[in-house]
């Protein structure tokens, strides 16, 4: 399972033994698929998930939409990092993409604020505050 926020987390947890205890699952909880793409025969292999909420990229993104087409580009695997392909029997260029699968009937996104600093290697905080959708109901 992907990532979690506190607050669904401190919710779950309250609603333990009471008659609501599946209410955050069955609010928030969709299926993702993390799919990959031999770029050599086109074979895909899908791996399902569950996920609570859409860690969306806030750096260099301007507004919302611009965060979920950085969210769903595909990786492109290469070199080292190329994927094993069944169909093919070695190792092929790939693409891995998110493809979001199942909807929640509340979809949350939460900003992923935090980033590397490439010359410190230290965590830095991205201050950019165009992004700042908390919730939207699926269907609307
Ligand atoms: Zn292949």
């Amino acid at each position: 399972m992907r990532h979690r926020s506190l607050l669904v987390d401190a919710l779950e947890k309250s609603l333990k033994r009471t008659s609501r205890e599946n209410l955050c699952q069955r609010l928030y909880e969709g299926r993702l698929l993390n799919r990959t793409t031999c770029m050599v025969c086109g074979n895909k292999r899908d791996s399902p998930e569950s996920f609570y909420d859409v860690l969306v990229q806030v750096l260099n993104c301007d507004d919302l939409p611009a965060s979920l087409r950085a969210y769903i580009q595909p990786e492109h695997m290469s070199g080292d990092n190329k994927y094993f392909c069944e169909v093919c029997g070695q190792k092929q260029e790939a693409h891995r993409a998110v493809i979001l699968d199942t909807l929640p009937p509340v979809l949350t996104f939460s900003c992923q604020r935090f980033d590397i600093d490439r010359n410190t290697w230290q965590r830095v905080k991205v201050n950019n505050n165009n992004v700042c959708v908390v919730c939207v109901r699926a269907g609307e």
